[in-house]
């Protein structure tokens, strides 16, 4: 069987398979270490695949996520191992589900995400003049790209209220990425490819804007 490389008609057996690679080619960036971050995907019916709390994220395999309705975040079906409980994230990637129609969220720990959201004006990060911005749907290499800056908590769901709040304002509307304070990045796409592009993209865009910050 040939795995597939872009589609958005992918079976739920071959998203829970793809999330697991993700993670473990995330992990090797240094961007869901130390049991941080997270991924979601969705199935054909517009249910959300999410991957379990407190595990290390590159050895989570495709029966550890959990069946989640993304309208009010309940849980549909368990991980198959009943030790597993689900990701903080689940709120705040229900959010981006329903306000963005994201088919896909990835929550990074990366270090370049934290160190580009402290150079955040007020509460948004303007990322200029990169080629790389191409990358992401509906943006060019000569916009200005504004990103949300939101202010961390001490529980990741407790993230929701600010989350639910940028989403909705028209001046991100370009915007399929949230900065943390202090803490990480929620990055979407409309499927889980292009969730993966717009994460390495983003990675890129933070990694670019803090090096010319520093020159
Ligand atoms: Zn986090």
């Amino acid at each position: 069987m040939n795995a597939p490389v872009a589609s958005t008609r992918m079976s739920e057996e071959e998203t829970r398979e793809l999330l697991c690679e993700l993670l473990r080619l995330f992990y090797d960036r240094g961007w869901v270490s130390g049991t941080g971050g997270g991924i979601c995907g969705t199935t054909p019916d517009g249910l959300m695949l999410l991957a379990p709390t407190g595990v290390h994220k590159e050895r989570i395999q495709p029966p550890d996520f959990f069946v989640i309705d993304p309208r009010d975040g309940s849980v549909v079906k368990p991980a198959a191992d009943p030790g597993l409980r689900p990701s903080e994230c689940n709120s705040i990637f229900s959010a981006a589900i329903r306000e963005r129609g994201a088919g896909s969220v990835v929550h990074s720990h990366a270090l370049s995400s934290v160190l580009a959201a402290d150079l955040a004006k007020g509460d948004s990060l303007e990322i200029r003049d990169l080629e790389m911005l191409k990358g992401i749907r509906d943006v060019t290499n000569r916009d200005v790209h504004l990103l949300p800056v939101i202010t961390n908590t001490p529980r990741e769901y407790e993230l929701t209220e600010q989350v639910e709040k940028v989403l909705k304002e028209e001046r991100f509307a370009t915007a399929n990425a949230i900065l943390v304070r202090d803490h990480g990045a929620y990055i979407w796409g409309e499927d889980v490819w292009e969730a993966k592009r717009h994460t390495e993209v983003y990675h890129f865009l933070f990694e670019a804007t803090v090096a010319r910050d520093r020159s």
